[in-house]
């Protein structure tokens, strides 16, 4: 197997690299995003000979004579900064992100410059910072500076699905939002942390939307119908797919419960338990 990392836009390479990830997916794409002055976004593997992949792989563009100027992420999830320590002792680099994940990470990494949104720092590597928050806080997006891509985190994935998790800050009222913010900004090719490229990119954001509007439509006509407790309402929702990962449904299910009950729609009940409003 070549190491080399894949072009897979105009000043974009990608290298998929194993990590403990949410199952069916096994890898988190790590991009190399720039020229002759390059960003890593999430370096996201835990596993030394996975990260030996990832050092080679920069080594050689810093051997072209190109500057390894910083780390980004686009969340803090353990898929997407499990990398970064390693690579910030091969290579000394500083770690950006958006201030949301700076404060998730405090403890663990620190953030050495925050980026918000439209933050300048990234535009020498032609792209443009977007916050995109519900799946995690500080989500970031980067945008090609003239749309022909964008490296898009964990807002959608082609492998794999993407879980919203109310204990861990997620918003699927946000998500939703900034899903259709995507596609209306004209995304080009989406390449997302798991799973090839997406060429498409606002049709595939829009499915979704569509997606997850239609599985919130059965979260609320199981509660409609009194199924009032939150595991007989994510049976009902996920039926196809509860047996085999009912945690996940539980969490997507409260996720769209949370987003009901802003809506107007659903109210709690007591703990755990849910009735229409
Ligand atoms: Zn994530």
């Amino acid at each position: 197997m070549t190491d080399a990392p894949e072009p897979v836009g105009e000043g974009v390479w990608r290298l998929a690299l194993r990590t403990p990830t949410l199952p069916p997916a096994t890898h988190t794409n790590t991009y190399l995003v720039g020229g002759a002055a390059f960003l890593v976004v999430e370096p996201g593997s835990p596993f030394e000979d996975t990260q030996a992949r990832l050092a080679e792989a920069v080594s050689r563009r810093i051997a072209q004579g190109h500057r390894f100027e910083a780390i980004v992420v686009t969340h803090h999830h353990p898929d997407h900064v499990g990398g970064v320590g390693a690579l910030q002792r091969a290579f000394g680099v500083p770690l950006w992100a958006h201030p949301e994940t700076a404060r998730k990470l405090q403890g663990a990494l620190s953030v050495d410059r925050a980026l918000p949104e439209g933050d300048e720092a990234v535009e020498p590597f032609g792209v443009r910072a977007l916050h995109t928050p519900g799946h995690a806080p500080g989500h970031l997006c980067l945008r090609e500076r003239q749309g022909r891509w964008t490296l898009v985190g964990d807002m959608v994935a082609s492998v794999g699905t993407i879980l919203i998790d109310t204990e861990d800050e997620g918003d699927m009222e946000a998500y939703l939002s900034q899903l259709r913010r995507l596609a209306d900004l004209g995304p080009g090719r989406l390449l997302p942390a798991h799973g090839d490229p997406v060429d498409d990119g606002p049709a595939y954001l829009q499915g979704y939307v569509r997606h997850r509007l239609a599985r919130e439509a059965r979260v609320y006509a199981a509660v409609a119908e009194g199924g009032t407790d939150e595991a007989t309402v994510a049976e009902e929702a996920y039926r196809e797919v509860f047996a085999e990962v009912p945690a996940l449904a539980l969490r997507s299910t409260l996720a769209h419960l949370e987003r009901l009950r802003l809506h107007g729609r659903v109210r709690r009940d007591g703990p755990g338990r849910w009735r229409r409003a």
